[in-house]
């Protein structure tokens, strides 16, 4: 039997609308939670925090079930689900905001079980910073926390998003949120300050372009897996985030650089469907193969 550290995630449970240049979607499951569970579940054992509506479908319960995913976290209670909108630029280069309504996500406190509070590993999907560091604290004899976050809340809260990096081990982050709170365009340089900001290992992820893992002074560049077509990129940078906590749930001396080609592997599958549909039919053959070929193409590291 494989002994797996279990990963407690929080984030956002979400009906997405989605249009895209290859068509729309109507209140599909999404939500950072929801897609980081989709892909970490394929490999190892996630425990999930967050708050749903009465609405919520049982497509989504389903969905967790079929993952094996633990909703003991989950609270469910009366109105409505958070709900996103986004529309993307014909050639995915940039996404609007449609709308956000937070519904029962705007008053949630998160509350975990207390024989959960010391599981292993802890993510900090994308919400509102305050509930990260709420997360953050009951957890802190975690291994590693690891945190993502996204533009909204840079905008809205940037010193709250910067206590997050002081409770944070290794910090998941877009090249364009790197640059928006460090003020910094070179990657190099905006992976400094942020690593001066409190973890000790920080992930740029450049859409197409890769991911670039700085960890001390080392920097390293890991391609992306090449797909044919990218059909809806939304959950991409969960799917990344699930598939790196699954490297680190599953080795016990983790090497960060395989971390980061798990995580790769892992969101090549999200962006080549709508919502968790080519994320929920990945096979664990069809993702070692991904990794492998994506380890076939990395540049070596080099010190800077
Ligand atoms: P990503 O593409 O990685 O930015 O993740 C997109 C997911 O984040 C969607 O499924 C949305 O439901 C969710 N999302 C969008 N805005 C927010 C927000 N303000 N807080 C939490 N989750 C959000």
């Amino acid at each position: 039997m494989n002994t797996y550290k279990s990963i407690l995630a929080v984030g956002s449970i979400a009906l997405d609308t989605l249009e895209t240049v290859n068509g729309n979607r109507d209140e599909i499951l999404g939500g950072s939670a929801t897609y980081f569970a989709a892909a970490a579940g394929l490999l190892v054992p996630v425990k999930l925090v967050g708050v749903v509506g009465n609405d919520f479908p049982q497509e989504g319960w389903d969905l967790f079930q079929s993952r094996s995913i633990n909703t003991g976290n989950i609270l469910c209670q009366d109105g409505a689900t958070f709900r996103w909108g986004g529309k993307y630029s014909p050639d995915y280069s940039t996404r609007d905001t449609l709308f956000t309504e937070l519904g029962v996500f705007e008053n949630f406190q998160p509350e975990i079980n207390e024989t959960d509070k010391s599981t292993p590993l802890v993510f900090l999907g994308n919400i509102q910073p305050d509930l990260q560091s709420s997360v953050a604290k009951e957890t802190a004899a975690a291994e590693y926390i690891v945190m993502d976050t996204m533009n909204l809340w840079i905008d809205l809260f940037p010193e709250k998003v910067k206590d997050v990096f002081g409770l944070a081990h290794i910090l998941l982050i877009n090249h364009e949120e790197a640059e928006q709170i460090t003020g910094k365009i070179d990657i190099g340089d905006a992976a400094t300050a942020l690593l001066e900001a409190g973890p000790d290992i920080v992930v740029i992820k450049r859409g197409s372009d890769g991911a670039y893992l700085a960890l001390g002074k080392k920097r390293f560049s890991v391609p992306v897996y090449p797909i044919e077509k990218v059909i809806d990129p939304t959950g991409a940078g969960d799917s990344f985030a699930g598939g790196f906590m699954a490297y680190l749930s599953m080795h016990n001396n983790p090497d960060f650089l395989d971390a980061v080609v798990f995580g790769s592997a892992m969101a090549s599958f999200c962006v080549e469907g709508f919502g968790v549909e080519t994320l929920i039919s990945a096979t664990k053959e069809n993702f070692y193969n991904r990794v492998s070929t994506i380890k076939e193409t990395i540049v070596m590291p080099h010190n800077i």
